[in-house]
């Protein structure tokens, strides 16, 4: 259980997480606060796990010709700031000060622009199968750790559905929101007993 153990956030950086550089990102814009956790899921091809092809395709080495359906995306830019592996396995890719590329056309709130004040966690998973457990706990402690070191974020917690609907369907209907939000109290809980 040592995924579950509990993360620090040190100069934009969530310490326990294997850091993979990427060039796609950018600043967020100036005076904009943290505000916002959005949730996504994927898998490259999908519903297929494992392979890296996810970490690949996040740095822009994604070899398109590797698969069909990677020819669907050839030269799509993207990245977020957290994947989560099917194994429990925190991958960082773009500091939490730097605004990654993972809502697309997006509103919060009647809030535009989901990217520049949100921090993007990926589930490795798909629309049609179950995340593991080991996933639910590592994000509900993850963004547990998020939520007190920026604290706008409070209780703004969306799926990439949510903020770009009849557009993205992730993280689809297999992510059980309340067994995450049961876990996020609970880890919020452990966090001020500590
Ligand atoms: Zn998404």
């Amino acid at each position: 259980m040592s995924h579950t153990s509990t993360f620090e956030v040190l100069d934009g950086q969530l310490q326990g997480a294997r850091q993979i550089a990427t060039p796609n990102f950018n600043q967020r814009p100036e005076h904009t606060d943290i505000q916002l956790v959005v949730i996504h899921n994927i898998s490259l091809p999908p519903s297929q796990f494992g392979g890296g092809y996810i970490e690949q395709f996040f740095q822009n080495q994604l070899d398109w010709s590797a698969h069909p359906y990677f020819q669907t995306i050839e030269g799509m830019q993207v990245s977020a700031h957290l994947l989560i592996l099917r194994t429990g396995e925190v991958l960082q890719f773009v500091n939490f000060n730097d605004r990654a590329w993972h809502a697309g056309r997006s509103s919060y709130l009647a809030h535009k622009e989901c990217n520049d004040y949100s921090i993007g966690i990926e589930l490795e998973g798909s629309d049609d199968t179950d995340f593991e457990e080991i996933q639910y706990q590592v994000l509900a402690n993850v963004v547990a750790t998020l939520q007190a070191v920026y604290p706008k974020i409070g209780p703004h917690i969306a799926g990439h559905s949510d903020i770009a609907s009849g557009r993205k369907t992730d993280p689809g209907p297999h992510f059980q929101w309340v067994h995450f939000r049961e876990l996020l109290s609970k880890a919020k809980q452990h966090k001020k007993t500590a």
